[in-house]
C-alpha cells in the first residue's frame, strides 16, 4: 500500500520526469530548426556560386563573340581594301590597253607600208603584235604593284563604224588572296593611218611617191605607176591616169549625208578632194583588210577617189575612180564628172553614172 508521502513523492517525481522531458524535446527540438538553418544557408551559398559561375561563363562567351565578330569585321575590312586595290589597279592598267592596240595598228602599218608587203593575216600580226607589247606590261605591273597579270587579245572585231574596231582582250590577275578575270573591250579608230592600198598596188614603180610637206597632209602621187597598173589590167584609157593623185592618210569625210558633195556647184566635193577625205562604203575595204592588200572585203568598209590630173578635155571615160573599183579585179568604167573649173582646166573624177554619181549627190555633173 502506498501512503501519502510515497504519492506525492512519486508525484514529484512524474512532474520531474514531465519537465526533463519537455526541456529535452524542446532542446532536441531547436536542435533540429538550427540544423535546418543551417542547412538553408549552406544552400545559398551554392546558389550564388552557381549563378556567379553562370555569369562568368556567359561573360566570356560574350566576350568570346565580340572578340571574334571584330576579327571577322577587320578581316572583312581588310578584304575590302585588298579587292579595291587589286580592282584599282586593274582599272588603271585596263586604260594602257586602246593605247597599245593602237600603237600595235600603227606599228603593222608602218610595217607593210615601208616594206611594201601585205599582212598574211593582219588580226593575227595585231595579236602577236599586241601580246609581246602585254606581256611587256605585265612585267612592269608586276615590279611596280607585285601584282601577276596575264594578258592576251583574243578577238579584233569590225564595227558599225568601219573606221573603228573594237579589241577584245581576256585579262586574269592574281595578288595575294585575290584574283580578277574580265574579257576587256576597247575601240580603236584608225584615223590618221596611213592608208597601205596605194603602197601595195602601186608602190614599187620608181615615178610612185608621197608627197608629204606635212605628216598630216600627206598624198599619194600616182606618176605613171597607176596608168601602168591599168595597162596591165586591159583598162582602155588607162593614159588619163597618169600623174594621177589620192589620199595617204585616213580621215573621214563630214560630209554626210554624202549626197550634198554636188551642192554648192560642187564647191562641196571640191573640198573633199582637197582635204583627202575618206567615206563609209559597203564595197570598200576596212583598215584590217587594205592591211591585207585588199581594197575590198566583206566588211564594211570605206572608199576614197583617185583624182586624175586637171584636163582641159571633156567627155572621156576611164576606169571608175572609187579606190575599191580601180584596185579590183572587175575595174568597171566611170564618166568623167567635172566638179571645178578654172581657166579652161578641170578638176574631174571618173564615176560610174548609176553608182558614186549617185551615192555622192553628182548626177547633174
Ligand atoms: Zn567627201
Ligand atoms: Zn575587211
Amino acid at each position: 500500500m502506498l501512503d501519502k508521502k510515497s504519492l506525492k513523492q512519486n508525484k514529484g517525481f512524474k512532474i520531474q520526469l514531465k519537465k526533463r522531458l519537455l526541456k529535452s524535446f524542446c532542446k532536441d527540438n531547436v536542435g533540429e530548426y538550427g540544423r535546418i538553418r543551417q542547412l538553408s544557408k549552406d544552400n545559398r551559398g551554392n546558389y550564388s556560386i552557381i549563378i556567379s559561375a553562370i555569369l562568368i561563363i556567359s561573360f566570356l562567351i560574350l566576350s568570346i563573340a565580340l572578340l571574334n565578330s571584330s576579327l571577322e569585321e577587320n578581316e572583312s575590312n581588310k578584304d575590302a581594301i585588298s579587292s579595291n586595290q587589286i580592282q584599282y589597279i586593274m582599272e588603271d592598267y585596263k586604260r594602257n590597253l586602246p593605247i597599245i592596240e593602237r600603237e600595235a595598228l600603227e606599228e603593222l602599218s608602218e610595217y607593210v607600208i615601208t616594206n611594201r608587203r601585205a599582212s598574211l593575216d593582219s588580226r593575227n600580226d595585231l595579236k602577236k603584235i599586241i601580246d609581246n607589247k602585254l606581256s611587256e606590261k605585265n612585267e612592269e605591273y608586276y615590279e611596280n604593284y607585285n601584282i601577276q597579270i596575264q594578258s592576251s587579245i583574243v578577238g579584233i572585231e569590225n564595227t558599225s563604224d568601219p573606221f573603228s574596231y573594237k579589241f577584245k582582250s581576256y585579262i586574269s590577275s592574281v595578288k595575294g588572296d585575290f584574283s580578277y578575270e574580265e574579257i576587256a573591250e576597247s575601240n580603236v579608230n584608225c584615223y590618221n593611218l596611213k592608208d597601205p592600198v596605194p603602197v601595195l598596188f602601186c608602190g614599187d614603180d620608181w615615178s610612185f611617191r608621197i608627197n608629204d610637206s606635212d605628216a598630216n597632209r600627206q598624198s599619194v602621187f600616182y606618176g605613171k605607176s597607176l596608168s601602168r597598173f591599168l595597162e596591165k589590167h586591159n583598162v582602155e584609157n588607162y593614159s588619163f591616169y597618169e600623174n594621177a593623185s589620192s589620199p595617204f592618210i585616213i580621215k573621214r569625210c563630214p560630209y554626210d549625208p554624202y549626197k550634198h558633195h554636188g551642192d554648192d556647184n560642187g564647191k562641196i566635193m571640191k573640198n573633199c578632194r582637197e582635204n583627202n577625205y575618206y567615206h563609209e562604203s559597203a564595197d570598200g575595204a576596212c583598215y584590217l583588210c587594205r592591211l591585207e592588200g585588199k581594197c575590198g572585203c566583206e566588211h564594211y568598209g570605206f572608199e576614197t577617189f583617185i583624182n586624175p590630173q586637171d584636163t582641159n578635155e571633156t567627155g572621156r571615160v576611164s576606169a571608175c575612180g572609187a579606190d575599191h573599183v580601180i584596185f579590183s579585179d572587175d575595174i568597171y568604167p566611170g564618166v568623167e564628172v567635172i566638179y571645178s573649173s578654172a581657166d579652161g582646166m578641170n578638176e574631174i573624177l571618173y564615176l560610174d553614172p548609176h553608182g558614186h554619181k549617185v551615192k555622192y549627190g553628182m548626177s547633174g555633173f
